[in-house]
């Protein structure tokens, strides 16, 4: 079982994605299809730095995708092609065990249960609740309960740390309110310790219009395996510095789209021999975007090769995630087990 942290640990506020020791991660993520360099910058890196520290587990959420309406006959390829990116940017399932939420039902078991601990009055006050119940033509109770799965997958394996954004805060403070509410109603010895976050870099990588936050939905990204002519031209069409008018006015990289993201595919001594160009006006927006898109093509073109690679072999990642919940699975059992045996139900046989 996983050690408890200490409750006050969450007032020492870790460092970015280090803790001196081996914990226990849980993250998960919805099945959007492929990856743009947003998920990539934002998450996946971190997912992959993370698995050569701490046992981690990494979970493609598809009973939280339930909750948003969506198409059947296209949720099975949107599991596996995230799930073949994820293997492509290094997620390996020899450090990490990587599965799919409904492969493993003890999710919703554990949900069920963990409902019943669980404060309606909190769950009532989750913004992301009232937020997207504002957007949708009705609201299902899925919407409303899904801090409670969220929970469950975090304590299934006893997670110690969960990698979250800013928008997750609020649901794993919410998950530590129900591990205090279990623990005091089922409790001693605890069973389950309080998650603490594991804070990610606070990137907010922005979409290619420059104003809103590059996001699916919006329209506004660039994907991983986008072809080299479609980075070229996405990149080629960014908004860049609106002070600059013509080429021989002076750049203001720090304002600049384009040159924001430089750091992100370059080394320093580059981004800063292209930023000095744009600064003196010696090299122009047209310049500085090539640039950009052809650092963008080099580090995403080993994703893409890995990417073919795992595609050309049929039923290979189907097997992984397989092998991933049979793995889980093995924890998952363990705890129902000791869940079911504080409740007083029967066991299992
Ligand atoms: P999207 O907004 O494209 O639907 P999700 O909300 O599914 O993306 O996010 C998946 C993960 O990627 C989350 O951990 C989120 O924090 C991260 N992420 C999404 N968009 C960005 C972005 N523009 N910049 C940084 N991280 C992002």
């Amino acid at each position: 079982p996983a050690s408890t942290p200490p409750a006050d640990a969450a007032q020492a506020s870790p460092s970015p994605l280090e803790t001196p020791r081996r914990e226990v991660v849980f993250s998960g993520m919805q099945p959007s299809g492929g990856f743009h360099i947003g998920n990539y910058l934002g998450a996946v890196r971190d997912w992959v730095a993370l698995q050569d520290q701490h046992r981690c587990f990494y979970c493609v959420v598809d009973l939280h995708a339930l909750t948003q309406p969506y198409e059947p006959a296209a949720m099975r390829a949107r599991v596996l092609d995230m799930a073949v990116e994820l293997l492509a940017c290094g997620i390996d399932p020899q450090k990490s065990t990587l599965f799919v939420q409904s492969q493993v039902p003890e999710h919703a078991e554990l949900s069920w249960i963990l409902s019943t601990v669980a404060p309606y009055g909190e769950l009532s006050r989750m913004t992301q609740f009232k937020e997207k119940g504002e957007r949708a033509e009705y609201v299902n109770c899925g919407l409303f309960t899904y801090p409670v799965l969220m929970a469950a997958d975090i304590l299934l394996y006893k997670a110690t740390r969960v990698p979250v954004g800013e928008d997750q805060i609020q649901h794993l403070e919410l998950t530590r309110e129900i591990v205090r509410r279990w623990n005091g109603r089922y409790g001693e010895p605890a069973l389950f310790a309080e998650p603490l976050p594991l804070h990610r870099s606070p990137l907010r990588i922005m979409g290619l219009d420059g104003k809103q936050k590059m996001s699916k939905s919006l329209g506004n990204y660039v994907a991983i395996s986008d072809e080299p002519d479609a980075i070229r031209k996405k990149i080629g069409s960014a908004f860049t510095d609106e002070l600059r008018l013509r080429k021989k006015d002076p750049g203001h990289p720090e304002s600049c789209y384009v040159c924001g993201l430089e750091q992100y595919f370059m080394p320093s001594d580059k981004v800063a021999e292209l930023q000095d160009g744009c600064r003196t006006a010696r090299i122009g927006c047209v310049d500085s975007k090539r640039a950009l898109a052809e650092a963008m093509i080099t580090t995403l073109q080993p994703i893409a090769e890995r990417k073919r690679q795992l595609l050309a072999q049929p039923g290979l990642v189907e097997d992984i995630l397989q092998a991933g919940a049979d793995e889980a699975r093995k924890i998952a059992k363990q705890t129902m087990a000791e869940v079911r045996e504080r409740l007083g139900l029967l066991p299992l046989r």
